[in-house]
């Protein structure tokens, strides 16, 4: 039977490995979510065969299904545009999951080898900041939790009591298994305490690199839990999540552009210290109907789309009028930024989902010289990520992000509803500037009327 468990955690493991492949193009992303589900489904049932490590089956079915269930049902119920609270508390769950086996492990108090142990309380360290960190992050996203919360000597606290976490850690791994209960409730406050801690002080702007952050954690975490059970199928499914979420929070922070200490240690998202620019010039409106024409009769048209699109689910509307003015021989391309949207490849999740073909869609590093020899620029429910003042205003909170280069092109159409902010909830000069007209609406609306407009145009 051992043979089997472990062929089956082979399997499973594997599954995991090219499942995240497939998941790196959204072509194939579909098919590697249900190659790791199926993994993971496989790795549960096959546990239950593990004599030696289950004990309290019905108890064990019982949470499976109480936690399938709610998985399910918020999972289907869950809009895409939740989803980062979402993978922030799944995250927590998965961070609260490996702490919890550590604990088990560790109360039982049976001699370890020395790395045996070393990594079970490593491995609960991390999982437990994971866990109460994540649900900080859940809390922010959620809006249950409001700004930020800042003190003089907060850095130092932060870095006492993490301090302090590791010396009852280091107590507990040289102490072999003759450790006080107490030390081991101390350790895990302290753990809980600093995830709480590490996050109330972070920006809203900055939650997504820091819930992908938490992610890796999270992997490390249950990697190491899975070296503490001997459970291969663990481990591995903790390593590739942790060094995918090492990667993805690289690739975040890049996006960003600012290290990811800074993103832990400074003050970044609730404003960059000084008076913001002030903005001159007025918005100047303009009609479908104006719109239409200019994009039906120009030779290169640029869409950048971004988290209002998502809102007003436009992308099918949007990918109509693009096929239109592509028949009238306009090249149309899609310009996204890393960030645009609520979560890491929101942006490209939608306009797949409306059968917009990959080769027309860019991405900022790969677009961004091309504005300038740009007819119009069709701005559909993005502030942040065309803001200039991320490039010229040293108080911008946004400052040193790249952003899509819009306001070199000839022309900018921005589409939204009123004069509502974006997510760091600052003026966008580009709204100002003598090349950009507005042309206010509900993002699926106003695609709709642009498509009837260019209908006409015949
Ligand atoms: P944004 O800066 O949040 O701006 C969205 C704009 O859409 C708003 O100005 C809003 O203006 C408009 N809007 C809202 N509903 C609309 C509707 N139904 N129809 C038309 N327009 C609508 O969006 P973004 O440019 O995509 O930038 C993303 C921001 O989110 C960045 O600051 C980023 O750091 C942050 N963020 C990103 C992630 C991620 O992983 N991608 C995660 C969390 C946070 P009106 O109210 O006037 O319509």
């Amino acid at each position: 039977m051992e043979l089997v468990i472990q062929t089956v955690y082979f399997i499973a493991a594997l599954l995991f490995i090219l499942g995240l492949k497939q998941m790196s193009s959204p072509v194939t992303a579909r098919r590697g979510i249900i190659w790791a589900g199926v993994g993971m489904l496989m790795a549960v049932l096959i546990t239950y065969f593990h004599h030696e490590l289950i004990h309290n089956v019905g108890w064990m079915t019982v949470a499976i299904a109480i936690g399938g269930l709610i998985a399910y049902v918020s999972g289907k119920k869950v809009a895409m545009t939740d989803m980062p609270q979402m993978i922030a508390l799944y995250n927590g769950m998965g961070g609260g999951a490996a702490a919890a086996i550590a604990a088990v492990e560790l109360v039982k108090q049976e001699p370890m080898s020395l790395t045996i142990q070393s990594l079970a309380v490593i491995g609960a360290l991390i999982g437990t900041v994971a866990f109460s960190g994540s649900l900080i992050a859940f809390a922010k996203l959620q809006g249950l939790m409001r700004g930020v919360v800042r003190f003089s000597m907060q850095q130092w606290l932060n870095a006492l009591v993490f301090v302090l976490a590791l010396t009852y850690g280091l107590a507990i791994i040289l102490s072999g298994a003759q450790y006080e209960m107490s030390t081991l409730t101390i350790f895990f406050i302290l753990a809980l305490v600093f995830g709480v801690m590490v996050t109330v002080p972070i920006g809203g702007a900055d939650m997504p690199v820091v819930i992908s952050l938490f992610n890796a954690l999270t992997g490390l975490a249950v990697g190491f839990e899975g070296y503490v059970l001997s459970n291969p199928a663990m481990m591995i499914a903790g390593i590739v999540v942790g060094s995918a979420g090492t990667l993805l929070t690289q690739l975040m922070a890049k996006a960003m552009n600012r290290p990811i200490s800074n993103v832990l240690f400074s003050n970044f998202g609730e404003g960059g210290g000084g008076e913001a620019a002030a903005v001159s010039g007025s918005m100047k409106e303009i009609d479908a109907n104006d719109v239409a024409v200019m994009m039906a009769f120009a030779d290169k048209v640029i869409i950048v789309p971004g988290y209002g699109m998502a809102v007003a689910q436009a992308q099918h509307k949007v990918w109509e009028m693009t096929k239109l003015l592509q028949e009238r021989g306009v090249t149309v391309k899609f310009a996204i930024h890393p960030v645009a949207g609520r979560m890491p490849g929101h942006m490209n999740v939608l306009l797949a989902e409306a059968g917009v073909p990959y080769d027309i869609i860019y991405d900022l590093d790969e677009i961004n010289d091309e504005f300038p020899t740009t007819d119009v620029v069709l701005v559909i429910g993005a502030n942040d990520v065309v803001n200039p003042a991320a490039r010229t205003d040293p108080n911008s909170p946004i400052y040193g992000m790249p952003i899509l280069n819009a306001d070199y092109a000839k022309n900018v159409v921005v589409v939204k509803r009123g004069k509502g902010t974006g997510f760091s909830g600052i003026e966008n000069h580009l709204f100002f500037a003598d090349n950009t007209r507005m042309l206010y609406g509900d993002g699926q609306a106003v695609a709709s009327e642009l498509v009837s407009s260019l209908k006409e145009l015949g």
